[in-house]
């Protein structure tokens, strides 16, 4: 029987942006998706797990509940990791449903005045200005550089700054110089080119992603790609998405497809997964909007996630062999998002030397999850400190993963209950295997 059958018929005045009745409709409450959930596995509790939720937003959908501050708190602590979808048998689009209900809330519900301020500093200016992240990230790298930063830490000062204390050694290292510097160069492929790709710098990535994104681009040349990096590129609006903050979110999808689509391109690629998730979703993002749709499609056939990619071409074996004991946590925005696992494993196996060993619930979220680490502290601390147990025990001097969030909670993590594991990009392990051939950018 499908649910709609069970519930009371759908409000007819919802917004437009609320989750979709046919989505809705999807989930039979089976519960087989409780225990694939960080929230759920923390609290015990229904209505922070994926039924209740769904649960909850049927009752706001049929009026049988307002959505109110209790609904915003358990809409808001769901870290959109979207491992329920993966454990769902019944194809349940979690994730278009938590991004639809915040989307909705964010639509209906006013907002204290300090909160819209910081939120329209966040996401208006700050991710979508490169002269903001320059000046963000110049600021930090001083702070840094001059031995501040240290300073502070020695002194023990951040334990009276409540909340910023705590969230403040999660802020990671500005890495001068930025890539900035590169955006709108092309990179020649290294022997016979075989691909022209674009390469999406994304926005944080520039000024704390740098390294990063220099060893694709090098890994990238090494594998017969021309890359290139389009000068009209901007933030991919995946943190808009996930805060509700969706005509924003769909004005830079444009702004992506006019800079870069045509192009000549035979891939779209980025090393971000958490990104990659919202770029391969530009075509939902954009359904509604008849001049994009059609190149919003178009758009999400080229995208490709960095691993991806590389795992589905001839891969140049020519490497160093790198000795070393590594474990892989997947990203959930690959894993679960665009059910990609094999492809980073492959990679890494194909590392001369490299021995993968597999952590215990590897595809769990690590609480990264955007900012969810900074909006929910206490939560993706807990979460992280049942995952790094299992990363302790496989012995592996690495922890690979291939999201820049993902990077920094598992640093935080090795730094609070690790054994001094390196933690990296793929891409990063290969760029060392090639590196003994590699040109520096
Ligand atoms: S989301 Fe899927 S797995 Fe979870 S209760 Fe609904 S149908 Fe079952
Ligand atoms: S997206 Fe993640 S946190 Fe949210 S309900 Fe699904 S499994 Fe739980």
């Amino acid at each position: 029987m499908a649910a709609s059958e069970v519930y009371p018929p759908l409000l007819t005045n919802r917004h437009p942006d609320a989750p979709a009745g046919a989505d809705l409709d999807k989930c039979v409450h089976c519960g087989l998706c409780l225990n694939a959930c960080p929230t759920y596995r923390e609290l015990g509790l229904e209505m922070d797990s994926p039924r209740g939720r769904i649960y909850q937003m049927v009752q706001v959908a049929t009026g049988q509940m307002e959505p109110g501050e209790s609904y915003r708190q358990h809409m808001g602590l769901c870290l959109a990791c979207r491992g329920c979808e993966t454990a769902c048998p019944s194809g349940v689009p979690y994730g278009r449903l938590i991004e639809a209900a915040r989307a909705e809330l964010e639509a209906i519900t006013p907002q204290p005045f300090w909160q819209r301020l910081f939120r329209n500093a966040i996401f208006s200016h700050v991710l979508t200005s490169p002269a903001w992240m320059r000046l963000l990230g110049s600021g930090l790298y001083v702070y840094e550089a001059s031995g501040l930063r240290k300073a502070v830490h020695a002194s023990g000062i951040l334990k009276y700054f409540g909340k910023l204390g705590a969230i403040e050694p999660l802020a990671p290292s500005a890495e001068a110089p930025f890539f900035f510097r590169h955006i709108g160069r092309t990179f020649p492929a290294e022997g016979t080119r075989r691909y022209r790709v674009a390469l999406l710098a994304g926005c944080i990535a520039n000024v704390f992603f740098a390294r990063l994104n220099e060893a694709t681009v090098r890994v990238l040349q090494k594998n017969g790609c021309e890359v290139v990096i389009p000068e009209d590129q901007g933030c991919c609006g995946a943190l808009h998405v996930h805060a509700g903050v969706k005509g924003q979110a769909q004005e830079l999808a444009r702004r992506n497809i006019d800079g870069i689509l045509e192009g000549g391109y035979d891939a779209i690629i980025t090393n971000a997964a958490g990104c990659g998730s919202t770029l391969k979703e530009y075509d939902h993002l954009l359904h509604s909007d008849a001049a994009y749709k059609d190149k919003a499609k178009r758009w999400v056939s080229l995208l490709k996630d960095v691993n991806e990619f590389l795992a589905g071409i001839e891969l140049n074996q020519d490497m160093r062999p790198l000795n070393l004991v590594v474990t892989y946590q997947d990203s959930c925005h690959l894993a679960h998002g665009q059910k990609i696992r094999t492809a980073p494993r492959q990679l890494l196996q194909a590392i001369p030397g490299v021995e993968l060993r597999e952590m215990a619930l590897s595809d769990l979220c690590c609480g990264s999850a955007g900012i969810y680490n900074v909006v929910h502290a206490d939560m993706a601390a807990s979460i992280l400190e049942k995952k790094m147990p299992m990363a302790n025990v496989t012995g592996a001097s690495v922890i690979a993963t291939a999201n820049p969030g993902c990077m920094l909670q598992l640093r935080a993590g090795v730094a609070r209950h690790g054994q001094d594991q390196r933690v990296v990009h793929v891409v990063e392990l290969l760029d060392e295997a090639y590196s003994s051939v590699s040109k520096r950018v």
